[in-house]
């Protein structure tokens, strides 16, 4: 039999023109991205589509542009028939879409192709019929308009499997849609038209005398055009332009819309999308995108538009620093767009880079040192800063004032009270308090009565002085400590001395990481208010910050644990909370991530108080975590005076002793303890009540409690942020500290209103 033996055989010519056919043109919005570069190509300012059965049936694109002349008509669907390229060296300055003369005769190959042309010369309109890349007969005048109208019918008649991958009209109609509205957008000052044979109204319409943001709003929705940034960059070395339209951070979906230009033809560029992207992903919610449009012109020797007409990726010269440069300027933008959650995004802190070396030394700095090495500040930009004379709550609605004791049912039983740098003499009162805490302290855990815990506040305790500790380890003892005499002179107290390497390399870490502009700023800083419990608002000089209460004292927590590591004072619960019952507590939690798999919570609560429990007397010495023979907590360090942390974190707090802290190594067990104890300590939302969300009996029956956390903001922990704290340099770069704005241009926006 023939087809046994193996004979080789030349294809048919038609067949391999239909087989290259196929490969240039694979679905109708293949065709028409061809058909509307052509239209582009003929200066057209009107383009308008019609299919039939997403263009498997019939697609029609009419323009108005230059027309194709009579004698023109014979060659238009030959292959490598163009009007557009003469040499090869032209590709290298080619500046239309076409230019291989292609697509008319690919898809003359799959379809039955009809031509209607009239130029602006041509006494008439012609029409001509194509079949596989020859006129069916010689083109006959008729009436019509300037410009071409190019109908293409049953596409891929002749090639079933392709027919048979296409059998869905409603997807290829979308991405018809999807290449006509790229286009629309990319050629502001074109009017554009798509629909559906039959129908009056056109799915894609834009009008010729709208902007780009218009045709995006019309085609995208007026949820995109309003969020939209217009970008624009350029660089001459690397002989390249950007310009388009992206969105800010207030808009996010589901799917990135990623509209790409580069020399006016649609292409994808993968590296481009992960560079942008990148830069979004820090200020868009998880697994969101953004929309975007950028039209990238870069010298045309640098990228090949020598690619298959269906290669869409492409690639050029200087890739990586042309994406470099597009990134920077997208986060700048993005930085600088001026909607109002930006500045929780803003990271980028005015002269962040600040040496820190002078303040390498804790015991180093005291309060009237180094003074103003930031910007100099001119007398017409001086403001009144007195943070006495009035405050942000003075602008609100009246609350409950704030009273000076502590609102918790804790005792405060004693500390060195040096933290804050306020180490004055204290009076009658205090010393009362003192001997009352020592006194508890020596008789055992002191379970006290709200009514007895509201007889012993005391207003304003501002220093008590330290339980005397009477042990001494190899490697610790008893002695004074000269770096924080200055602070502590007026009792000069004893204080063990810690020599363990493990707590001077923690210490040596917080010192080597400290800021020196910031914790200047932080030094002489005019408390405004607190926006929320996270949130508060600070002036320093002529500028406004927004600053992160909840990182900020989660690090002063931090610092105090391990410089005044093993020296702390203890709060007394009112009553032994027992272990048990907070692990189960947070075991309820789901937060606590539990499951059937980890086993029944009882077996598992059970374990975390043995565990805890055989860790007593390492928390008690070090930590003044006190835990009694019943397994119940009764004790928690003491860090600064007048602080409470909120209890509702308790739970957690000991679950996490158990799962969070590294018990194997001496450092990082003390690292990662006193940063779960950090945690517990800080300002945390979820464990403040706003005293909004209260009612107003609530309100009456927490009394001070209500609003007593802005008084700890406030007084305790702003006023602790003022002495040795050391903040990290991270907190310029990871939005704990943010600047709003500064004076002299507020001014400026003031004048022109
Ligand atoms: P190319 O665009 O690469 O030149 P095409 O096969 O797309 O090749 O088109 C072949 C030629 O047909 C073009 O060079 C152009 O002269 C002519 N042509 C096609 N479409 C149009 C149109 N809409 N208006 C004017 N001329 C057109
Ligand atoms: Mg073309």
């Amino acid at each position: 039999m023939a087809l046994m033996t193996g004979v080789i055989r030349r294809l048919d010519e038609t067949v391999v023109n239909r087989i290259a056919a196929g490969e240039v043109i694979q679905r109708p919005a293949n065709a028409i991205k061809e058909m509307i570069e052509n239209c582009l190509d003929a200066k057209s300012t009107s383009i308008q589509v019609t299919v039939k059965d997403g263009g498997l049936k019939l697609i029609q694109v009419q323009d108005n542009g230059c027309g194709i002349r009579k004698e023109d008509l014979d060659i238009v669907c030959e292959r490598f028939t163009t009007s557009k390229l003469q040499t090869f060296e032209d590709l290298a300055s080619i500046a239309t879409y076409g230019f291989r003369g292609e697509a008319l005769a690919s898809i003359s190959h799959v379809a039955h192709v009809t031509v209607t042309t009239k130029t602006a010369d041509g006494k008439c309109a012609y029409r001509a019929s194509y079949c596989d890349g020859k006129l069916k007969a010689p083109p006959r005048p008729c009436a019509g308009n300037q410009g071409t109208q190019i109908t293409v019918e049953d596409l891929f008649y002749n090639v079933t499997t392709r027919r048979k991958a296409l059998k869905n009209p409603s997807e290829e109609y979308a991405k018809i849609l999807d290449v006509v509205s790229r286009y629309a957008v990319h050629n502001s000052g074109i009017s554009f038209s798509v629909k559906k044979q039959g129908d009056t109204v056109a799915d894609v319409r834009t009008l010729s005398n709208a902007t780009t943001v218009d045709n995006i709003r019309s085609i995208f929705g007026n949820a995109v055009s309003r969020e939209l940034i217009e970008v624009g960059c350029e660089d001459a070395k690397l002989a390249f332009k950007m310009k388009g339209y992206i969105t800010n951070a207030n808009y996010s979906v589901k799917k990135c819309t990623f509209l790409l230009f580069i020399n006016h033809r649609l292409v994808e560029s993968a590296a481009l999308r992960k560079a942008i992207e990148t830069v979004y992903a820090a200020y868009l919610p998880k697994n969101t995108h953004p929309f975007l449009y950028i039209s990238l012109e870069i010298a045309p020797q640098n990228v090949d538009v020598n690619v298959h007409p269906t290669k869409y990726e492409v690639h050029f010269l200087h890739e990586d620093s042309i994406l470099e440069h597009v990134q920077q300027h997208v986060e700048s933008k993005l930085l600088g767009s001026n909607s109002s959650r930006m500045y929780f995004t803003q990271t980028l802190l005015p002269g962040a880079a600040g040496s820190s070396s002078e303040f390498g030394k804790l015991a180093a700095s005291s309060s009237s040192t180094t003074q103003g090495t930031g910007d100099k500040v001119y007398a017409h930009q001086m403001v009144r800063t007195d943070s006495r004379e009035q405050k942000l709550d003075a602008f609100l609605k009246p609350v409950n004032k704030p009273q000076t004791s502590r609102p918790a049912t804790v005792l405060q039983e004693g500390n060195k009270g040096t933290f804050d740098g306020k180490g004055g003499p204290q009076d009658a009162e205090m010393e009362e308090l003192d001997d009352f805490s020592i006194k508890a302290a020596t008789e055992g855990p002191a379970v006290m009565t709200p009514e007895e815990l509201k007889e012993s506040r005391r207003p304003s305790p501002e220093t008590v002085p330290p339980r005397k500790r009477q042990r001494a380890d190899t490697d610790v003892e008893m002695e004074e400590d000269d770096s924080r005499k200055e602070m502590t002179a007026a009792y000069t107290p004893r204080r063990r001395i810690i020599n363990l390497t493990s707590i001077l390399t923690l210490q040596e870490e917080i010192s080597s990481q400290a800021h020196a502009s910031l914790q200047e700023m932080l030094r002489d800083h005019s408390f405004v208010g607190c926006v929320s419990p996270q949130w508060a608002l600070a002036q320093y000089q002529t500028k406004l910050y927004l600053l992160s209460t909840t990182k900020l004292s989660q690090e002063l927590f931090y610092q105090i644990l391990i410089y005044d590591f093993g020296n702390f004072g203890v709060l007394r619960l009112s009553e032994p909370a027992p272990l048990y019952d907070l692990a189960m507590l947070a075991l309820e939690d789901p937060e606590s991530g539990w499951t059937e798999e980890d086993g029944p919570k009882e077996g598992l609560a059970e374990y975390i108080v043995e565990f805890v429990r055989s860790k007593n007397e390492m928390l008690k010495d070090y930590f003044s975590l006190e835990i009694d023979e019943e397994g119940c907590l009764t004790g928690l360090p003491l860090l600064i005076d007048n602080y409470i942390p909120p209890l509702e974190g308790l739970p957690m707090f000991i679950l996490r002793l158990a799962t969070e802290v590294n018990w194997d190594e001496e450092r990082e067990c003390f690292k990662s303890l006193s940063k779960e104890c950090a945690l517990l300590y800080s300002i945390r939302k979820q464990y403040i009540m706003e005293e909004s969300n209260l009612t107003n009996q609530q309100n009456e029956e927490l009394g001070s409690c209500a609003t007593s956390w802005k008084w700890a903001v406030e007084h305790v922990l702003f006023k602790a942020f003022r002495g040795h704290f050391l903040p990290p340099k991270v907190f310029t770069e990871d939005g704990t500290i943010l600047q709003l704005a500064n004076l002299p241009d507020l001014y400026k926006v003031f004048e022109r209103c």
